[in-house]
């Protein structure tokens, strides 16, 4: 589980880093929007904590454009009331902020409550097709695609990693108990009928793409 911390002064940086890893979760720090936007896009942290003032892109756009493809939990950290107004008033889509100088127990103690609630949104849903994890399903703009349990994994997997590449031992691992059990062409067929399922629902559209040599993505138009 790795906090993405995005700060450009390493002292309040480095006390951030320090509190998350005191508990137990990895962090990842990078100093500005351009890299925070890069590292949520290939790395999918499970939580991103935002300063609002950095050198290139402000935060709040930050946390804007983090929206248009990730539902990753963002709490901000802020300086000044006014920005705090901001956080609140401008439907960012923040899940939560901190004000400076803040206490790392309690930035720690908002991470964490914050990954608790994440859970239950963490229901992937994209370009209309949602995976239901409790009911194993996934619903291409409500209509079941009819999944089998190992169909349902894979394709929930690559759902929820839109835009990056899954090799196929990966899809393997998400999806069987026991991966050693089977082999490359089983991703391969299951791919084949996960598309034609697809297929059988909106002939139009076909978003697994084939990464040659690679493995396996889900093409979303948000990203
Ligand atoms: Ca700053």
């Amino acid at each position: 589980m790795i906090i993405l911390i995005v700060e450009d002064e390493p002292s309040i940086a480095d006390t951030v880093v320090y509190a998350v890893k005191s508990e137990g979760m990895d962090a990842h720090w990078v100093k500005n929007g351009q890299d925070a936007l890069d590292y949520v896009r290939q790395n999918h942290p499970a939580l991103v904590v935002l300063d609002v003032g950095l050198p290139d892109i402000q935060g709040f756009d930050v946390c804007r454009q983090i929206r248009t493809f990730s539902s990753v939990p963002i709490i901000f950290l802020t300086a000044k009331d006014s920005e705090i107004d901001q956080v609140l008033g401008l439907e960012l889509g923040a899940d939560d902020y901190v004000t400076k100088p803040f206490s790392p127990r309690v930035l720690t103690a908002r991470i964490r409550s914050n990954l608790r609630s994440s859970q239950p949104s963490a229901i992937p849903s994209l370009d209309g097709f949602h995976a239901d994890h409790d009911g194993k399903r996934v619903l291409l703009r409500g209509h079941d695609l009819g999944l089998t349990r190992y169909e349902f994994e894979m394709l929930a997997t690559l759902i929820k990693g839109a835009g990056r590449v899954y090799s196929r031992q990966q899809l393997m691992d998400a999806a069987w108990d026991e991966p050693d059990a089977s082999y490359d062409r089983t991703i391969d067929t299951h791919i084949k009928t996960i598309r034609q399922k697809i297929k059988g629902i909106d002939p139009a559209i076909d978003p697994i793409e084939t990464r040659r040599g690679l493995g396996y993505s889900f093409r979303s138009e948000r990203l």
